[in-house]
């Protein structure tokens, strides 16, 4: 399986050798084709660090964001400020290409007042809760159209992550594209992972 043989934009190809990525890992080869189809489906994937998850729901987002429209139209969200710099690192070197803007939603990223009209905004779920409570004032979700979140089984394991996590969910437009990888599935992984992201393709490797 090739990245060429996969529906991916060329400045996005671009951006893939420009990585230095030859060809798609498992979880890529396995993931990309479910995640880019159209009508979009929510998709639960299972997958360590270190397998590539990153860069394939990387290549989701750039693929739905349209940058003409100068507003935020994929959260992703992570456990830990570190992790959501790490994949905010990977969206800009994959989206280098392309006009499409990140913004790191994390604490002190942001003052009230401000208007964020970045298109990919990747953080930490209290404050994305922070900046969605302004009711629209800080940027409106109204555009939002992919949801991703990563390291899921830590965002249940950490003490209101998981609720923020809902809470946040709530407030996007209906439809949108539930995109959940975790590392692990016990019970109540499992139990959130349906809740956030029902009728899901799902790839456990
Ligand atoms: P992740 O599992 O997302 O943490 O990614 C692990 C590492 O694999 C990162 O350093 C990526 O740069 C690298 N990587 C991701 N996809 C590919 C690929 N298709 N070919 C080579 N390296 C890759």
């Amino acid at each position: 399986k090739r990245f060429e043989d996969l529906p991916i934009h060329e400045s996005l190809m671009k951006g893939i050798y420009a990585a230095g990525f030859k060809k798609p890992s498992k979880i890529q080869e396995n993931a990309l084709p479910m995640l880019l189809n159209n009508p979009p489906r929510n998709l639960i994937g299972q997958s360590q660090s270190g397998t590539g998850k990153t860069a394939a729901f990387t290549l989701n987002m750039l693929s739905r964001v349209d940058p003409s429209i100068m507003a935020p139209q994929a959260i992703c969200l992570a456990p830990s400020r570190e992790l959501a710099r790490q994949i905010q690192e990977v969206v800009n070197k994959i989206g280098v290409f392309t006009e499409i803007k990140t913004f790191l939603a994390v604490p002190g990223s942001w003052t009230r007042g401000q208007k964020i009209d970045k298109h990919i905004l990747i953080g930490t779920p209290g404050t994305l809760v922070d900046m969605l409570s302004r009711r629209g004032t800080i940027f409106d979700p109204k555009h939002i159209r992919v949801f991703v979140l990563d390291e899921a089984d830590e965002m249940v394991a950490m003490q209101g992550l998981g609720d923020q996590t809902s809470r946040i969910q709530k407030m996007l437009p209906r439809g949108v594209q539930v995109v959940l990888f975790s590392a692990t599935f016990p019970p109540d992984v499992q139990e959130f992972a349906q809740r956030c992201a029902p009728e899901a393709n799902q790839i456990f490797l």
